[in-house]
């Protein structure tokens, strides 16, 4: 049965698995993603295509980890094309190759997204945990433009690579970029964990959006079509954003082991999310509790219900809400009505006085997913042998630190 009152999705994230071969410290995978190892086959994803696009999803991002490690992408871009999606994949550039991006292009891929660590290969090399992906990138940004694409470029800045943003984006327009998204780090995953690591200045924050617009004068100068998107952490803005266009409204999220979320950090919360091997889309859009539990404006607290722009941010991001105050029903602490929105000043002031060391960044890999996991385990299994405080569910990172 369906729910008259929802929209259907327009967007299907389809996260094709968590293998990735790079090690970024802000990767916004859950911690604990080795626990998911059973990735869905084709079949299986050619359903989770078939059944969105027949409810009205009409965007498709493939995205991981890193979807090239899945040999039959190229299979599922073909599925995918002949649906009548308008595809996009989101990949770091490492598994591909001149041929793939070929094979990719026959398959009908509309769009691909790469994304670049640093400027230079060296601090690429200390980001990514790989002395040979910097220089991949590089090449296969070039593959990608030769066989006809727009070219995008996505780096994601944080405290060790922000300075460099006047160089990152010379070399975005030596590679003959068409857009560019300066995406500063959003707390999530293992960006959360390694947040104090990670959060740049207000200083440098400020110092890096000017660089970008007087590079958007010099480009306009010289008639260089190159767009330049410069995306501020919420942490350091005072309104929450609208995250996913609000909570079961737009966007779908596939996990590669058939989870459906409504974002791709939504794992994160203390709550159940149905599966595509047990349940249909449909049920899971529209009946699941997981999906309707913050629709509309009735779960919100009362310091968002009464407030006029309720309808325009939802009450902000449930997942920030959850990672910040451990309640996910709480409104997010970005926002400066909130009572809590002392604890991210606090953060950043704090983080001021920092310098930035690498070698404080957890990198994202699979030996130290399964040692959170450990660790997560264990403090559960005091808890619930009565040798340690019972306390709510909390995040796995603030268990690790503890
Ligand atoms: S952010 Fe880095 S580690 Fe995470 S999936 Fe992307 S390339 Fe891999
Ligand atoms: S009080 Fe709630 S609805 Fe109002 S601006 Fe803040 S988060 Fe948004």
């Amino acid at each position: 049965m369906v729910n008259k009152t929802t929209s259907p999705p327009l967007w299907l994230l389809a996260e094709l698995t968590y293998r990735c071969p790079l090690q970024c410290a802000y990767c916004s995978n859950p911690l604990e993603f080795t626990r998911y190892q059973n990735e869905l086959d084709t079949d299986a994803w050619f359903s989770v295509l078939r059944q969105a696009r027949a409810m009205g999803a009409a965007q498709l991002g493939f995205s991981g980890g890193e979807p090239l490690i899945r040999q039959d992408l190229e299979a599922l871009v073909s599925e995918a094309r002949q649906l009548g999606f308008y595809t996009n994949l989101l990949t770091s550039g490492v598994g591909l190759t001149a041929q793939r991006v070929n094979a990719l292009a026959e398959a009908g891929l509309d769009h691909i997204q790469i994304s670049l660590q640093a400027a230079d290969p060296e601090l690429a090399q200390a980001l990514a945990g790989s002395a040979k992906a910097h220089a991949n990138k590089l090449a296969m940004a070039k593959a990608v433009k030769a066989a006809g694409y727009p070219m995008v470029l996505n780096v994601v800045l944080h405290r060790h690579n922000i300075d460099q943003i006047g160089d990152l984006i010379a070399l975005c327009d030596e590679l003959g970029a068409d857009a560019v998204e300066l995406a500063n780090c959003q707390y999530y995953g293992w960006a959360f964990l390694n947040r104090q690591a990670l959060m740049p200045t207000r200083e440098q924050l400020v110092r890096a959006e000017a660089e970008t617009n007087r590079w958007r004068e010099t480009l306009a100068a010289r008639g260089r079509d190159m767009s330049l998107l410069f995306v501020v952490p919420d942490y350091f803005e005072q309104a929450p954003k609208a995250c996913m266009g609000g909570w079961g409204s737009i966007f779908m999220t596939v996990a590669p082991d058939g989870a459906v979320l409504p974002c791709h950090s939504a794992r994160e919360l203390p709550m159940a999310f149905p599966n595509v091997k047990e349940t249909s889309l449909q049920d899971i859009w529209y009946q699941s509790d997981a999906f309707n539990r913050f629709r509309g404006t009735q779960w919100m607290p009362a310091l968002c219900q009464q407030c006029d722009d309720r309808d325009k941010d939802h009450g902000g991001c449930r997942c920030q809400a959850y990672l910040l105050t451990g309640d996910m029903n709480a409104t997010d602490p970005v926002c400066q009505h909130s009572p809590q929105h002392g604890l991210l000043e606090s953060l950043i002031a704090e983080n001021s006085h920092n310098t930035p060391d690498q070698a404080t960044l957890i990198p994202r890999n699979a030996r130290q997913s399964k040692q959170l996991q450990g660790q997560a385990e264990i403090q559960s299994g005091l808890r619930q042998s009565g040798l340690a405080a019972p306390s709510p569910r909390q995040p796995l990172e603030l268990i690790y630190r503890q």
